[in-house]
């Protein structure tokens, strides 16, 4: 069951309005991954394996036909962007892109909570990028329209947890009683703060690899071991690779620095390479929400296990998933 007890008035508003006998994810902002149940993830992933199999066979479908989407974005972007975009055209929707927030009225000084309202005035979601924590609450607590968290600055990016727990489940076959290690920078990636919140509602084994520096938060750890996880903290990878079936690698977020020289300190502080790999089991896999600078060789590209590819196409599926259940139209 979906709980929406951080932002009650904005689900219970919208949910209202579109009256009741639609599924329960019909006109909802998603603004955090605490919002979902193992249940909703498998009701998500069976209508994503669904849009799967429709793509395929026939590119596209009109489920969304005569809908708005608009896709706000403060931060650069190419995946999630591209990836909803694609998502809304293969249902039948058009888009409102807006990626260079410098070519919009932001530049002249206008506020988030007016440029929402001027979005959701043409659009009938928007889909919100923006570098401040909290932004996309404050976006949903002024429009009437759904709101999707694209990343809201180190806090949280739900739709890529939603396709990192998809991937693995369809590379995998499941999640519970997986080994789940975590690399790099923990303290400022959102995907791991989505991610690691989400694998809590499995039975999962988490071991988070990072350097002092890029912990990972000391709220995120509570929020872990309040639900019944415990991650294991570590500096080094090897002792944990024999047992890895999912490595998920991160990025140094440099944006997110205040002092560039910290940043040069740890950027380079883990290198996955076939060296790597030699130490993983032969069924595992590596993702990354991409993009990556240097934190996996290209060597490893090759290697059946990097999963990192084919974790993009998931994504699609995820959030034209995502997209028919929100406009209530699975
Ligand atoms: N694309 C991901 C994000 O927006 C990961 C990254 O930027 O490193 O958070």
């Amino acid at each position: 069951m979906l709980e929406y007890s951080e932002h009650p008035s904005n689900f219970e508003k919208k949910d209202t309005i579109q009256g009741n006998g639609k599924s329960r994810f019909y006109g909802m902002d998603i603004i955090s991954v605490k919002q979902f149940r193992r249940q909703d993830l498998n009701i998500i992933f069976d209508v994503a394996r669904d849009m799967r199999n429709i793509v395929e066979r026939d590119g596209s479908l009109d489920l969304l036909k005569g809908k708005v989407l608009a896709n706000l974005f403060y931060e650069p972007s190419t995946r999630t962007s591209s990836s909803f975009a694609a998502a809304v055209q293969r249902l039948g929707g058009n888009i409102i892109q807006i990626n260079n927030v410098t070519f919009s009225s932001v530049s002249k000084g206008e506020e988030l909570r007016d440029t929402i309202r001027t979005m959701e005035s043409y659009a009938d979601a928007i889909v919100l990028r923006h570098p401040e924590q909290g932004s996309a609450n404050i976006a949903a607590q002024v429009c009437q329209k759904p709101i999707i968290n694209a990343g809201d600055g180190i806090g949280e990016h739900p739709t890529q947890a939603l396709l990192d727990m998809f991937t693995i489940v369809e590379e995998l076959g499941g999640l519970d009683g997986l080994t789940v290690t975590m690399l790099g920078d923990l303290r400022y990636g959102r995907t791991i703060h989505s991610l690691a919140k989400l694998l809590a509602l499995y039975d999962v084994k988490l071991h988070f690899v990072a350097p002092d520096l890029l912990r990972a938060p000391s709220d995120l750890v509570a929020d872990l071991v309040e639900n019944g996880m415990k991650p294991c903290k570590h500096v080094e990878l090897a002792s944990v690779m024999p047992d890895t079936d999912v490595l998920y690698v991160t990025r140094v977020q440099r944006e997110r620095f205040e002092d560039q020289s910290a940043y040069e300190e740890v950027k380079e502080s883990y290198v996955v390479n076939n060296d790597t790999m030699n130490m993983a089991k032969n069924r595992m896999i590596v993702m990354h929400p991409l993009p990556r600078v240097d934190e996996i060789s290209r060597e490893v590209d090759h290697d059946p296990r990097a999963a990192y590819f084919r974790q993009m196409e998931y994504g699609m599926f995820v959030r034209m998933a995502l997209l028919a259940l929100v406009f209530g139209k699975v």
